[in-house]
Order: structure tokens, then C-alpha cells, then sequence
């Protein structure tokens, strides 16, 4: 394999600091065959910009975007995530394939300009207005393939409209009628995926919208063919009243004790789990991905960090409703809700007392293995998914090394990102 190009900057994120010196060897694959001091010499020379690797979001509803900046009148008093779920089956109604295709592309090349460079498409949206064919799937992977972002398109099942009751309205649209045609699907899908950005992972969109022997199933059929498995759980107290009114006991129970829980399974949100049933599945491996932006817009609630934390819970993000599209802002908000809520500060801090490290971190490693994707790392045998910043934009104000992590995070420096690469290929940013 040949060598495309060494790459050096003057900053490079190894993980757990800034170091300077260091040169990224790419292969003509776009994977990084070597990271050191010395070596080959330089044929791309970063001057004044620090490299990350790129950002991964590990939930995104893309078409979601279409509501941005609709629903914030109250005319009628207060709303909810309920309110707001109207509202989006309200726009779902409407969506044509030409609207749900521009939707998904503005979402996604807002993502790579934010500095994504992979995405956790959490889709459930599978059928146009007049068909039950999934061509919405297709148009999803196309879409990403256009904005030249990395996607693992997290197929959803979605069979009942509620607990025990049949899909209504634009829900129809997300329609998976039963186990055999949703693996028929993703057998489909998969001979379609482009392999060298895109691949597949197994969605039961809730307790709500599959019953538990169904999650049982698609969750050891995922299993067995290895594909992450993804789902929202105790996002609202009102479906964990539904949960114990159908089946006894709360939806994180229920998975706890139905599946054999791993490191492929993510749990999103877990807003109201209970303590007990968050440290059992974090024993077991389980992740949790947590969308702090979109908690906070539709009211959810306020996870218990620290407990996740404090169990090693492996913690990613994701934009969700993409109301807006942030990485850092989704990291920031992590921390910062934590503070006001707890009255300290530094409650997401790793071992070492670094609170950008563990951030970073959830916005790059841990949303990738979440994803079962090999990115979030600048380290020899991974793709170049890169992020290029410029340490001279006024938003950082020039700190040294030690606080830049900082500073890009809690400055929300997208501004100053210049450049993306995926797989060794760069797109420059305005
Ligand atoms: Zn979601």
C-alpha cells in the first residue's frame, strides 16, 4: 500500500492532550498507516491549525431539521414533547420525496460543515406519501453521499403507534409490518450501502413502537450478524407509565431483563431511568447516547450524568431534532445543565480532572463505538476523519495547548474549523 500524503499541523488531539510534532502517515486508502515523531517527511504542512479527529453524531432524525424554528409560539399556552411530536407528524404528513431528500441534505451538510464527519442516522421515516416501499432509506444514504458524510444508517422498526395500538395519521409512514419485512429490508439495504462510508445498525424505535418480544428478537438477530443496536428509552415519564400499566415494570427494566445486554446496544436518552436499572445495564456493557439540545427543547428532563458516570457508563451525543447542529454545543450543554441543576462545577471530569478530554471524548471515540464504526481517533489503523482548526480565529483567543480543548468546546468553535477530511479526502469550509 502506498503512502498519499504525511500530514503534520502544529496541534494534533492524541486523545488525551494537544501535542505538537506529531505527523499523520495516510495511506492511499485514506487510512492512517502511522502516527509519530519523524518518519516521512512532510508533504502537508497544517500551518497554525490544530487536528481532531472528526466529530461523530451518534443520533440524528435528519428530516427533523425541517421544523427548525417552527413551534415556538405558545398561542394556546405551554407545550410538551408530546405537542411538538404533533407538530412533526403534522410536517411528516406533507413530506414529498423531493422535501424529504432536501431536508435530509441540508442536514447532513450542515453536520460536515460543523465538523461531523459521521453520523448515526436513527431512521424511521421509511415510506413516501403514497407507497409502503421504503424508498426513504434510499434516499437517506444518497443524501449523505452527496453532503460526503460518513453514515451508519440506523434502520427503524416501528410497528405499533403506541403501546398495543395501530399506527394513525403520518405514522404510517414508518411502518415496518413485521419482523420478516424489516430484515428483508436491511438485507436489501445492505447490497446498496457504499462500504467504504457507509453501513447498517438495527433500530427498535421505542417500547412504544414495538413490543418486547419483537426487541427481543431484532435484538438477537442483530447479535448474531454483529450490527449495533439502538433505541429510545425513558425519554418521557408519560412512556414509562405506559410501560408499567402494559407490562409491569418500566421500559429499562423490561430491556434489562429481555436481552442479553452488550456493548452494541445504546439506549438513547434514558432521561427518568431509575438508578438501579441504569447501573445494571451499564454492568453489562450497555452505552447511553444523551441529545442534551433536544432534551432541553422538548422538555424531557435531566438525565442523572453522574450516576452514569460513576458506573463507567460509556456516555455519546447525538443533534437528535436537529434544531440546531453542534457538537460542542451538545457537549457543552451536558456539562453546563449539570452545574446549574447541581450547583458545581466539572461533573463530567475524567480520571484526570479534565472536563474537554471526557467531552471530546464522548463526541468522538464513544459516539464511533457506539456506531460500531472504527473513527473518533487520530491513531494508526483508523480512516483519516479529520477536523482542522484555525488558531488564529479570534473565537479561541489564542490559548496554548492546555486550554484549547477548552476552548474550542465551551467557545463553540465551529467557526473556527476550516477544513474536514473523511478517509483522507479534505472538503474546505467557508
Ligand atoms: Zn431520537
Amino acid at each position: 500500500m502506498g503512502i498519499a500524503h504525511v500530514l503534520e499541523a502544529d496541534l494534533t488531539w492524541t486523545g488525551a492532550a494537544f501535542e505538537s510534532g506529531l505527523r499523520l502517515v495516510i495511506g492511499d486508502d485514506g487510512n492512517i498507516l502511522e502516527v509519530g515523531r519523524g518518519g516521512p517527511p512532510v508533504s502537508h504542512r497544517l500551518t497554525r491549525h490544530a487536528l481532531l479527529p472528526g466529530f461523530v453524531n451518534a443520533h440524528s432524525h435528519a428530516f427533523q431539521i425541517g421544523l427548525r424554528g417552527s413551534g415556538e409560539r405558545y398561542d394556546g399556552g405551554s407545550g410538551d414533547f408530546w405537542s411538538w411530536r404533533e407538530a412533526m407528524y403534522e410536517m411528516v404528513e406533507a413530506l414529498d420525496d423531493e422535501a424529504f431528500y432536501e431536508l435530509s441534505l441540508r442536514a447532513f451538510r450542515e453536520m460536515r460543515s460543523a465538523g461531523i464527519t459521521s453520523v448515526g442516522e436513527f431512521h424511521y421515516f421509511h415510506h413516501g406519501r403514497d407507497s409502503a416501499d421504503f424508498r426513504f432509506d434510499s434516499l437517506v444514504l444518497a443524501a449523505a453521499a452527496q453532503a460526503g458524510l460518513r453514515i451508519v444508517l440506523l434502520e427503524g422498526y416501528y410497528r405499533t403507534g403506541g403501546i398495543g395500538r395501530p399506527l394513525a395519521g403520518g405514522q404510517r409512514r414508518f411502518a415496518t409490518p413485521d419482523l420478516d419485512s424489516y430484515w428483508r429490508q436491511l438485507d436489501r439495504l445492505a447490497a446498496e450501502t457504499d462500504p467504504r462510508t457507509q453501513s447498517l445498525g438495527v433500530v427498535a424505535h421505542s417500547i412504544r413502537a414495538a413490543d418486547p418480544d419483537e426487541i427481543a428478537a431484532l435484538y438477537a438477530e442483530a447479535e448474531r450478524r454483529g450490527l449495533p443496536f439502538h433505541i429510545h428509552v425513558e425519554e418521557q415519564r408519560q412512556e414509562i407509565e405506559a410501560c408499567l400499566e402494559a407490562y409491569s415494570r418500566p421500559p429499562m427494566e423490561l430491556l434489562n431483563s429481555r436481552l442479553e445486554v452488550s456493548p452494541r446496544l445504546t439506549a438513547v436518552h434514558c432521561t427518568h431511568t431509575d438508578v438501579r436499572d441504569m447501573e445494571r445495564f451499564l454492568e453489562r456493557g450497555g452505552r447511553v447516547c444523551l441529545c442534551p439540545l433536544t432534551e432541553a427543547a422538548l422538555a424531557d428532563g435531566i438525565p442523572d450524568v453522574p450516576g452514569i458516570l460513576a458506573a463507567d457508563g460509556a456516555v455519546c451525543l447525538g443533534t437528535d431534532c436537529n434544531a440546531r447542529i453542534s457538537m460542542t454545543e451538545e457537549a457543552r450543554w451536558l456539562e453546563y445543565v449539570q452545574r446549574l441543576t447541581r450547583r458545581r462545577r466539572g461533573v463530567v471530569r475524567g480520571e484526570t480532572g479534565d472536563v474537554a478530554a471526557t467531552l471530546l471524548r464522548f463526541a468522538t471515540e464513544n459516539g464511533a463505538d457506539a456506531l460500531g464504526l472504527r473513527t473518533g481517533r487520530i491513531a494508526a489503523g483508523y480512516p483519516a476523519d479529520l477536523l482542522a482548526i484555525d488558531l488564529d480565529h479570534p473565537v479561541l483567543g489564542g490559548p496554548g495547548p492546555t486550554r484549547l480543548a477548552a476552548a474550542i468546546l465551551f467557545g463553540g468553535a465551529e467557526a473556527a474549523i476550516t477544513a474536514t477530511a473523511i478517509g483522507g479526502h479534505w472538503l474546505e469550509h467557508a
